[in-house]
């Protein structure tokens, strides 16, 4: 395990335990999340090795790597990222023509940005999952280190969809995309905020924290913090409506035992209206521009 010394957004030393949380999807091991004395920021602590990660992505139940549709949780998460793709790609096409997806899993969203005519690139760690969207969609994917080689300023739109919060050396990740970015491009990143009604209801059985998977654990203000630090400013905030619902259902389920899509449907729905006009939504977009 690698314990941080340093808060990862403003470098401070000083933390408290948040949360203490079980992995409930692959190892069932439990893991905690640190709370920086100085700035709020939450991560979890200590984390798994880099080259350790990988056995704890290995489970039937991790779909996000994967196109097994099973339970109705699945089916339904599958039903909604189609839907999704087609709200995501309506969100960057404008004024661009060469966009990066980082963590670009099976390719679904490069496939269809492809298919509006614009140029794509990927990068995806997981090998299966970067040969499926290859052989699948023949698509353009690289390993994260072809992130380095990339020309500068060579792209227009730089998205990142639900994978900032897996990313170790975070502001690395940061520079390395800043890199790539033209002066007037548009970085668009999604996270799920733990200051959502959501997270606050189900607190250490909230879906979304997801250890040790998920490594840092963002709110809003957490994602301006670390984009000033790297010259970059938060634009626009965007609500992910059925993210809620989705992680509601699934936190039900973490914490009773098995879910109940009534009781998660409804825990969705309130978080969704409390959130109106206040950015709390339980997962967000952040449009990210150069300063
Ligand atoms: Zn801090």
């Amino acid at each position: 395990m690698k314990k941080y010394l340093n808060c990862p957004i403003c470098n401070e030393q000083s933390f408290t335990t948040h949360l203490n949380c079980k992995d409930y999807t692959v190892s069932g091991k439990e893991f905690s999340i640190s709370k920086c004395d100085s700035c709020g920021f939450k991560f979890t602590n200590p984390i798994p090795q880099e080259n350790e990660i990988g056995k704890y992505y290995e489970s039937e139940e991790y779909i996000s790597h994967s196109n097994t549709s099973k339970t109705i949780i699945d089916k339904l998460y599958q039903a909604v990222r189609k839907y999704t793709i087609k709200k995501k790609y309506n969100l960057v096409k404008k004024n661009a023509t060469a966009i990066l997806d980082v963590g670009s899993g099976t390719g679904e969203f490069l496939s269809f940005c492809k298919h509006k005519g614009l140029i794509t690139k990927g990068i995806e760690p997981s090998d299966s999952a970067r040969n499926f969207s290859i052989k699948n969609y023949k698509l353009d994917i690289s390993e994260e280190k072809e992130l380095d080689h990339l020309e500068e300023k060579s792209f227009d739109v730089i998205t990142m969809w639900h994978v900032l919060e897996h990313v170790y050396h975070l502001n690395k990740r940061i520079e390395q995309i800043k890199r790539l970015l033209k002066e007037k491009g548009t970085i668009v990143i999604a996270v799920p905020n733990c200051s959502s009604y959501d997270a606050g209801k189900y607190q250490k059985y909230w879906a979304a924290y997801d250890l040790p998977r998920h490594l840092y654990h963002f709110t809003p203000n957490d994602i301006k913090l670390l984009m000033n630090k790297h010259g970059l400013k938060v634009e626009t905030i965007l609500p992910m409506h059925f993210d809620s619902y989705y992680v509601s259902m699934l936190s039900e389920k973490y914490k009773n035992g098995k879910g109940n899509i009534f009781k998660g449907f409804w825990s969705g729905l309130i978080s969704n209206i409390k959130a109106t006009g206040k950015n709390t939504y339980s997962s967000q977009i952040y449009i990210i521009k150069k300063q």
